[in-house]
């Protein structure tokens, strides 16, 4: 996921509809005529849609039939999730995202936006996916067609022209807009250089382009219309919540669809200088619903008044309602710790918050079947991932000893990933009969640290710089143990793989990663007994305690441990019941009249 600014501030950006600092910079109003003009021929249009929506929403069960849920902590109860499924309605979903993998991927994000529509799509539910078209020519995107469709959108001061390519694979229409600022080398937020200095209009242009696909694509012969959920992931897509609000409700665009801002990190929140609002294709009375100030102490110096535009914010202040990842993270970003500013304002709306863990994509991740893997193993017969761990020691040019623990990290080298807790103690696990090996990218000072640990631990530790989706899954099948000391991890997806895949996580207690991993107990039975290890507080101490004690038991408790990887092998993981939670919050969204700030 994309770098942006982190921000904390110790006043709560209180929502209050005030003009920009500096004089508001009104789009021409030439622009706006045209824009309303546009916006009320759609009305003309859609009168008949307008029918067919009251029709819709006669499906949808009364208020007495599915309890709604009150606070964020509320658990969806097995009972609840089968009242859904007995009054499933099928929706009209729009994810909307700056990554769906396999079609671009840096990380969570991808996975995530590139299973759970298809798991959506399966239940029934028709499913659009907007995501930008990056790279053109790139060999992903050769299933895709032009829709001949070109869109004007209102945004950064003048008329941009986007396209969109379509391609129905799965039961979902994915659908990438096309614009020259999405083709350029690098991944989907930057370059060697650095994060792309023009994102903010990069993913304003994305979210712009969604609004406008459910009313002008005939994907299949008929356009999603009004009547949709949008499932805005990340704050790159934060802005389409705004634009429910502020663009096309007023003029009865979209008057019964609802928006659900989906929050993955909150760590990264889209925000820019004040000045920039103007670019953002908003009325200027909405700046109040993204206006951040930050702290004195934030500031560059003395007449910096601290005012910027986070378009998080702006989503959290108008979605409908507001998902996250976990449930232990939901709770996580209404505490000050957690919440990098935004708690105060998650907490008002906490009511509105619910987290669901990610599940994963038992297709591509099944060590049965796995292309990317040498031998293929069950939890029946693990004999196969003996032969992944020793293909991997020889990929990696290690030592060839299949009784020799074989410690794996796969990730971004990020402060959030716990990085510098691994550097510290790595001399330390070095010391001890193990091997080590990482795969990840960023930070240029993390990557030279494997690099230099690699020539001085030349038999024991690999580091294996870049983003490599098939080295990932050997890494996966071929290690014992999965280490993760995430700072903070609002779901995690990797101790999910490696538990599939017969490999024991040792986890941060943190997040989805405290939620997902149950601490061993050698004195439980069943499923009590633990998949792995949780450990905490995040001390280079405390890591290699729980590092050392699952090596022990490695060595020592042979029984034991097969029962660890069995478990976690068997755990279900698969999209299919995360999709039943999230059809339980889609109905709460249904439920409620849309979110209209006062
Ligand atoms: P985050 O989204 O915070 O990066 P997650 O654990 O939720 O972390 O998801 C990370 C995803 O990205 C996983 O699918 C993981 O396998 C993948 N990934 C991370 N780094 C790499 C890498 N260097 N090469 C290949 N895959 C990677």
């Amino acid at each position: 996921m994309m770098k942006s600014l982190l921000l904390l501030s110790s006043s709560f950006p209180v929502f209050i509809s005030r003009s920009p600092p500096k004089p508001p910079n009104l789009l021409p109003s030439s622009k706006n005529n045209t824009t309303f003009r546009k916006l009320s021929l759609l009305i003309t249009n859609n009168s008949k849609q307008d029918d067919d929506q009251c029709v819709d929403f006669q499906l949808i069960p009364q208020s007495g039939d599915v309890q709604v849920g009150d606070t964020h902590a509320d658990k969806l109860e097995d009972d609840e999730l089968t009242q859904v499924n007995l009054n499933k309605v099928p929706y009209n979903i729009v994810f909307v995202t700056s990554e769906a993998s396999p079609y671009s991927k840096t990380g969570g994000l991808g996975d995530v936006c590139g299973s759970l529509p298809i798991a959506l799509a399966a239940r029934g539910h028709r499913v659009m996916v907007v995501s930008p078209r990056y790279l053109c020519g790139d060999e992903r995107f050769a299933g895709t067609v032009n829709l001949d469709s070109p869109t004007k959108v209102y945004c950064a001061g003048g008329v941009q022209e986007v396209d969109f390519f379509h391609e129905y694979r799965k039961g979902v229409d994915w659908v990438f807009v096309d614009h020259p600022c999405y083709r350029r080398p690098g991944n989907p937020y930057g370059d060697i250089y650095g994060a792309f200095g023009d994102n903010q209009f990069r993913f304003t242009l994305l979210c712009h382009a969604a609004c406008e696909a459910p009313l002008v694509l005939p994907l299949g012969g008929f356009t999603y219309g009004q009547n949709c959920l949008f499932l805005a992931n990340d704050w790159h897509a934060g802005l389409v919540p705004v634009l429910l609000a502020a663009k096309y409700r007023p003029h009865g665009i979209y008057k019964d669809a609802r928006s659900i801002i989906v929050i993955h990190n909150i760590a990264h929140q889209g925000v820019e200088a004040a000045s920039t609002y103007c670019n953002l294709g908003l009325p200027w009375e909405w700046y109040g619903a993204l206006e951040w100030i930050f702290p004195t102490w934030a500031r560059t110096h003395a007449l910096d008044t601290g005012q910027a535009v986070n378009i998080l914010k702006g989503a959290i202040v108008t979605a409908d309602r507001i998902l996250t990842v976990s449930e232990g993270y939901a709770w996580e970003i209404t505490t000050p710790e957690g919440g990098y500013g935004l708690h105060e304002l998650l907490t008002s709306r906490e009511f509105v918050v619910n987290g669901i863990t990610n599940g994963i994509d038992i297709t591509e991740w099944d060590p049965s079947s796995d292309e990317h893997i040498s031998s293929h193993y069950t939890a029946d017969d693990l004999s196969g991932k003996m032969e992944c761990k020793i293909a991997l020691q020889k990929e990696l040019g290690l030592p060839i000893r299949p009784d020799c623990p074989l410690i794996g990290f796969i990730g971004r080298l990020d402060y959030q990933k716990g990085i510098d807790v691994i550097l510290s103690a790595a001399p330390a696990l070095l010391q001890d009969d193990v091997q080590f090996v990482m795969l990840g990218s960023g930070e240029r000072q993390y990557e030279e640290w494997m690099r230099a640990t690699e020539a001085a631990f030349n038999s024991k530790y690999r580091g294996w710089v870049g983003f490599n989706v098939a080295i990932a899954h050997r890494i996966t099948a071929g290690c014992d143990i999965l280490l993760m000391p995430s700072r903070f991890e609002p779901c995690g997806l990797n101790q999910l793989y490696a538990m599939r895949y017969g490999t024991v996580p040792v986890v941060h207690g943190t997040g989805g990663l405290k939620e997902t991993v149950k601490t061993f107990n050698p004195y439980a039975e069943g499923e009590d007994e633990g998949t792995g290890w949780a450990f905490s507080p995040l001390t280079r101490e405390c890591m290699l305690e729980a590092v050392r004690v699952a090596i022990k038991t490695y060595r020592e408790h042979k029984t034991s441990w097969e029962g660890l990887m069995r478990r976690g092998m068997e755990r279900d993981c698969s999209w299919d019941n995360v999709a039943l939670e999230y059809e339980q919050v889609f109905q709460w969204a249904f439920m409620d009249p849309p979110y209209i700030i006062n």
